[in-house]
């Protein structure tokens, strides 16, 4: 029930777990981190709370400077570690955290199945990574796009690829999610309080619309890909 990201300069584990518990509040059962580590992608998930991720990521941290986290609240699928969050393809070179829900992921996964694609959740999320890598044509943004149309639903996404590890892109329809932008290094939250011990201007993304982010900048556009210029806004209060 929870979404963050980043990319910057920094280590991005810490970040992440920072972020996640700003997210507490909204409540959730399972929590994972993804971060582009000189070993590729790499995901830690577990079931329970933070703490659990926590001491998993305390034996064995994730050294990157771009990654995705996620707190669930099981929907489809019970509260385990594989379904938890980030979710991935078959090649591990997609993954995806998603609140909400996606209400055609039924035929989806069938039509995914018969192309060859093995799921190992119980989730409608896992559908979203699996089509995204369907989907890709060299292009992270307009596979987004193109997964994006053709599903139905309530959703807040954050997506990372291997192939363009220096990019994160985020999507928002009917679920909360917003973009913090410093310096050299720019952010995405479920709420301003995940994202507001680093930066106080922010992007609010409305519904329909998504964003492509590096450490250097924000493109803001809908999900057909029409570009959006907005305004800073600048959060003056404190948590
Ligand atoms: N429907 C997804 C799941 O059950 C996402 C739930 C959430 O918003 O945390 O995994």
């Amino acid at each position: 029930c929870g979404i963050v990201g980043y990319v910057g300069k920094r280590n991005s584990q810490d970040i992440l777990i920072d972020g996640l518990k700003k997210l507490e509040y909204r409540g959730y059962d399972s929590a994972g981190v993804a971060v582009y580590t000189t070993n590729g992608l790499q995901v830690k998930k577990s079931k329970g709370r933070l703490a659990v991720l926590e001491s998993k990521l305390g034996e064995k941290p994730l050294s990157g400077t771009i990654g995705i986290g996620h707190t669930r609240w099981a929907t489809h699928g019970k509260p385990s570690d594989e379904n938890s969050h980030p979710h991935t393809d078959n090649s591990f070179k997609f993954s995806v955290v998603h609140n909400g829900i996606i209400e055609n992921y039924i035929s989806l996964k069938e039509e995914l199945i018969a192309q060859g694609h093995v799921f190992v959740s119980e989730t409608d999320t896992e559908v979203i990574s699996h089509l995204i890598a369907s989907l890709y044509e060299g292009d992270i943004v307009k596979a987004v796009q193109k997964a994006v149309s053709r599903m139905k639903g309530a959703f807040a996404l954050g997506v990372l690829t291997e192939y363009e590890p220096d990019k994160l892109v985020a999507v928002r329809l009917s679920s909360p999610l917003i973009i913090g932008v410093g310096e050299g290094e720019n952010f995405i939250g479920s709420d301003i309080p995940a994202i507001l011990e680093y930066t106080r201007n922010v992007y609010i993304l409305n519904d329909g619309e998504m964003a492509a982010l590096t450490r250097d900048g924000v493109e803001l556009m809908t999900l057909e890909g029409n570009f959006i210029s907005r305004e800073l806004f600048h959060v003056d209060w404190d948590i």
